[in-house]
Order: C-alpha cells, then structure tokens, then sequence
C-alpha cells in the first residue's frame, strides 16, 4: 500500500491541563539514515494521555509545555533513510515508541526500558504520535502480517506490556494465574497468561461487566467480583477452582490498589511469582511481606516493555493466540480526537481507537 506524502503534519497537543488543540506541526524530517516516516493510521487511547490531560501528570512525569498526545500507535512507512534495510515505503507497522540511548548501560545490558534517557512519546517533554508523521529507528517498527489489522497493530503496544510482564515471572505452561483488574491492562495480562499456557486464569475487578467481557473473549478462564467481598472468600473462590491446597503459580496486580496487591500475593502458591504491572503510589502499607518470606515468593515490577516484547506481541497476533479486537468498543475520527479525550472521562469504554489524519 502506498501513500501519497503531504506537506501538512496535524498534530493533537496538550497545551496544559484540561486544554487540547488541533496544530499544524512541521513535518518532521528524516535526518538519521537509520529512521524511518511513518503515516499513522490508528491510535489507541490510554490511560496515561488521560491522565496528563486531567492531572498535568503521571507518575513522576510532569506536563511542562504543550506535548502532541498519543504513543499506541501503527502506521504506514511512507519514508526510509538511506541505512535502512527490512523496512521499505507501503509496510504496515507497529509503533514501539520510545527509544532509548544506545549507549546506556540499561540499553547495553538488554533492559532499555529502564534507560535513563528514554525518549518517550507523549511522556513531557517528548511529543506523541497522535499526528499525520512520526519518526522511528528501523528497528523500532514490527512490521504486521498480511492478516493483522492496523487497528491491532496500534494494539500491540498494551499488549506488549502484558507480555513483559508475563516474561518477567516466566509464566509458562503448566503455570496458573491470578489476575487483578479488568482494565485494558489486565484483560491483556490475563490472555498473554493464557496464550503462554495457563490453563486457568481467574480475573479479579469490581465490575462485572469487565469480568463477563473477559470471559466471553476467552482472556481469562475465571472471574471474582471482588466487590464487599473479603480475602476469605476469595480463597474459598480459589479453593473452589484450585482444589484443596493448590494455589495460582503466578500473580499480577494491574490496579495499583494496595488492597488488590496484598491479596494478589497472599493468594500464591509456595515458590510462586508476583509482578506488579499497575502504577501505584510511592508507598505502600499493608504489604504482605511475611507471605512473601513464608513461601518464599518472587515479587517483581513491570516497566512498559523491552527487548523482544513487540516482536512476540505481533507473533501472538499473527498465531492467534489473542483476540485483542474485541477490546476496541468505540472509534472516532483523527478530527474528533477532542471528543474521544472527553469520551474516555466518562469511563464507559474499554479502548478507544483514534484514525490518523486521513491519508
Ligand atoms: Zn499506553
């Protein structure tokens, strides 16, 4: 497929909290021969945009000048540098959008996700990609199969967390899972742990709609509404499931809620492996550390993703092993980009798909 370049680059801007415009931006300009321009098609909306949008910030990053929106993105290469070799004008791809330096020791020790100078899109002061161009090294595009849509290719960026987050606690299969929260996040984490071979995958929220949806999309194999409802009868819920004095393996906490830790691994199996994929304050009380010292658990954190997440992302895509489509439950056009920020407050979708500017 290939596009035809044009000479404008609209582009969605947080000017300041609570504040988005349309601008027309510079088309960027390809000045290392290792880079590529990519027209984007399709941007997933996620939590963190909202939250500078209403905050000004997430986590420890603070908005501090206007910053273009947007990093779950795919779209067309319409431009390669002259180094470029595996991609060419008219292959789809997935975004990965954030680029560590090459010369980190995070970089060089295989966890660039952690590189102290990543530059991240729409994480201040890096603009996003909610825009008609953006600019990546060759090697931060995946290119998508014949048969995996762009829609899901701008999905492969939450899913890539999921699947960080499973390959940091090794789940493999004959492993079982517990997962709390039913977010994007969370449903993904679930069906990555099924995709690796879990063959039970219990889901925890307090909406029953997000547990129902995650069944019927086959991402998790059980559920617990966890609303007024007390650790006892949890267990007794997995006791239920499990059987007699067998556990969940594997735990993932994609809330950031300390009670939702605490149970999560409270909840494991001996030897079993926690990570924790959802942002959370700086401190917590209530961790249950003496289940952690008792059964000797392994307690790990989850930073977006690293070497080979994409990659794998694509392949489970390509396999089929998840059916991440049916997360998409509402769209809106690159010039209703404003309505779907205002649409996402009111908490009624589970990811919102944004088109680029038409091609
Ligand atoms: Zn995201």
């Amino acid at each position: 497929m290939s596009v035809k370049l044009k000479s404008d680059n609209p582009s969605v801007v947080l000017q300041k909290v609570g504040e988005i415009t349309f601008e027309d931006r510079p088309v960027p300009k390809i000045t290392k021969p290792n880079y590529v321009k990519i027209a984007i098609t399709n941007t997933g909306l996620c939590g963190s945009d909202v939250h500078y949008y209403e905050t000004g910030s997430c986590g420890s990053f603070k908005v501090e000048k206007p910053m273009v929106l947007g990093h779950e993105s795919s779209g067309i290469i319409v431009e390669v540098g002259s180094d470029v070799k595996t991609l060419k004008a008219g292959d789809r791809v997935a975004c990965e959008p954030g680029i560590p330096s090459r010369l980190s020791h995070e970089y060089k020790s295989g966890n660039y996700n952690l590189c102290p100078e990543m530059a991240f899109a729409a994480t201040p002061p890096y603009d996003g990609t909610l825009c008609r161009y953006y600019l990546l090294p060759e090697d931060y595009c995946v290119k998508l199969p014949d048969h995996v849509s762009l829609e899901e290719g701008a999905l492969v960026e939450p899913l890539s967390v999921a699947v960080h987050a499973n390959r940091l606690i090794d789940v493999k299969y004959g492993d079982t899972m517990i997962v709390f929260g039913a977010g994007p996040i969370g449903l993904l984490t679930a069906g990555v742990a099924s995709a690796f071979g879990c063959n039970k995958v219990l889901i925890v929220d307090i909406v029953q709609e997000k547990l129902d949806f995650a069944i019927q999309n086959k991402l998790a194999t059980h559920t617990f509404n966890s609303k007024n409802k007390s650790f006892e009868q949890l267990s007794s819920h997995i006791k239920s499931i499990w059987g007699e004095n067998n556990y969940p393996t594997c735990g993932a906490d994609a809330t950031g809620n300390k009670f939702c830790t605490n149970m999560c691994i409270r909840s494991l199996a001996k030897k079993g492996r926690f990570v924790q994929v959802g942002m959370s304050g700086d401190n917590v009380d209530m961790f249950p550390i003496s289940s952690v010292m008792e059964r000797e658990l392994t307690v790990k954190g989850s930073f977006r993703y690293s070497v080979d997440d994409y990659k794998y992302a694509v392949q489970l895509l390509n396999d089929k092993k998840i059916n991440v489509e049916p997360l998409i439950t509402h769209r809106f056009k690159f010039e209703e980009a404003i309505e779907a920020y205002e649409f996402s407050k009111l908490g009624k979708s589970i990811k919102i798909m944004i088109e680029g500017p038409k091609l």
